[in-house]
């Protein structure tokens, strides 16, 4: 029977997965064998999904220690195939977000930090639940392929300093098995699960240094700042045990960043940051994270010296040629970065105007996620296709006053059905009242 599964390790010590739950169920650690065990085990199918969101529960329930946790990202990694990027030369740095709404950074600092001679080798992926995938965007740019072979991308990186491809089935294959049975049985906001996650897939993926994003507030899976700091220290700790230096930032996802939210809608506002035109919190903290990937780098040695570079290659249209000579690599149209109306546009544009006077208090972030997610930005099913089109654009911020009739956001939509009830769903995410709400950080802590 697969739950009486016992398996011979290395020490020819016989192991039962029901005796691993027990033991993490009951607080006791775990060796790396016995996490090993699990991990392995699940991904070759010897061990039933009962049986690991058993397990997944417990760690949620019990936690785990910093060895446990080094050892469950390095079981994690050692389930698929890493990348090689010592054929790259210089210094990789990575960046990765715990998912937000809107977030479209990757897409600004990416280019922008291969643009002052950094490698950016970056392996990225779909959507999550209702937050958004680098990769449903890019493929928003007519042509653009995202399915690079290890060969094409590591050739691209060494010629023009950046590839943007979507990390495979074989990189930590473990994370994605795992993820679906998180998403199915509430464990997917677990301080160690998501640590072990983004770090086993961006070690995976063969960068010498990250920068992590780590997102905070209700439309983040961490929605208090004391959870995103313990993340983000668990973070900075996973890489300093596995030798690849950390920073991570906690970062405000209380309502959506810039103002586009959707596949093109977003790709369209990366292209107006690039410029130099985007709004200030995208450009903000697209310069913050981009710094820190240049401190890691070696090119700056702190924040304000690197932004003045990262500004001096906006200023200069070195940051978005930088963008434009990745889509001509990848088969993309180039055109959409000087002309972004070639980008998918959808057939229906509403009107959401401020319903009274007063201060703009919320603007519920993951709730404009699931509402853009089905008007069709998001997939139900995996094999569901994307509507790269459609999503929300927001012309006032939190804290701005309005008067009654203001614009607040448009809707994009290509049916009047989807239109409806996303205006109806959107009245629900926004409040008026006549309290001014506090100011909030943007970047609340830089963690090293
Ligand atoms: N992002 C990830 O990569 N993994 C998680 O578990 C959550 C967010």
């Amino acid at each position: 029977m697969l739950s009486e599964l016992t398996l011979s390790h290395s020490k020819g010590v016989k192991m039962r997965a029901y005796e691993i739950i027990a033991k993490k169920r009951d607080n006791f650690p775990l060796s790396y064998e016995e996490i090993n065990f699990m991990i392995q085990g699940f991904v070759e199918g010897k061990i039933p999904d009962y049986q690991m969101a058993a397990f997944l529960m417990a760690v949620f329930i019990r936690g785990l220690s910093l060895e446990e946790l080094v050892n469950l990202t390095s079981s994690m990694v050692s389930s698929g195939k890493t990348i090689d990027l010592t054929l790259v030369k210089g210094v990789k740095v990575d960046k990765h977000s715990t998912g937000g709404i809107g977030d479209k950074t990757t897409l600004v600092v990416a280019p922008l930090v291969a643009s002052c001679g950094l490698k950016v080798a970056k392996l990225t992926g779909r959507a999550l639940g209702h937050t958004g995938g680098t990769i449903d965007k890019l493929h928003s740019i007519p042509g653009l392929r995202t399915d690079l072979s290890t060969e094409e991308f590591i050739n691209q990186v060494n010629q023009i300093g950046i590839a943007l491809s979507e990390a495979t089935e074989d990189i930590a294959p473990a994370d994605k098995k795992i993820y679906s049975l998180r998403d199915l049985t509430a464990t997917v906001s677990s301080i160690p699960l998501i640590a072990s996650s983004v770090m086993s897939k961006k070690i995976a993926g063969g960068a010498d240094k990250i920068v992590i994003d780590v997102k905070c507030g209700s439309g983040a899976f961490m929605k208090s700042l004391e959870e995103a700091e313990e993340l983000a220290q668990i973070l900075v700790l996973i890489g300093k045990k596995m030798e690849r230096e950390t920073h991570a930032l906690i970062t405000n996802m209380d309502e959506p960043l810039g103002k586009g939210v959707g596949n093109a809608l977003e790709v369209k506002e990366a292209i107006e940051t690039l410029k130099g035109k985007g709004p200030p919190d995208l450009t903000q903290l697209s310069l913050q994270i981009a710094s820190e990937m240049l401190i890691l780098g070696g090119i700056a040695s702190n924040q304000e010296e690197a932004q003045d570079i990262l500004t001096q290659n906006i200023i200069t249209g070195k940051a978005i040629k930088k963008l434009e000579e990745m889509i001509k690599f990848q088969n993309g149209d180039p055109e959409v970065v000087k002309f972004p109306e070639k980008l998918p546009t959808a057939s229906l544009i509403s009107e959401f105007p401020a319903s009274e006077e007063g201060y703009l208090t919320t603007i519920d972030a993951e709730k404009v996620g699931w509402i853009v997610h089905d008007l069709g930005a998001g997939r139900k099913k995996k094999e569901d296709k994307i509507d790269y089109s459609v999503g929300l654009v927001f012309h006032k911020k939190v804290g701005d006053y309005l008067k009654k009739g203001d614009l607040i956001a448009e809707i994009h939509a290509n049916t009047y059905e989807s239109l409806d009830l996303a205006d109806t769903r959107l009245g629900e995410a926004i409040v008026i009242s006549s309290h001014k709400p506090a100011p909030k950080p943007l970047v609340y802590k830089i963690i090293k």
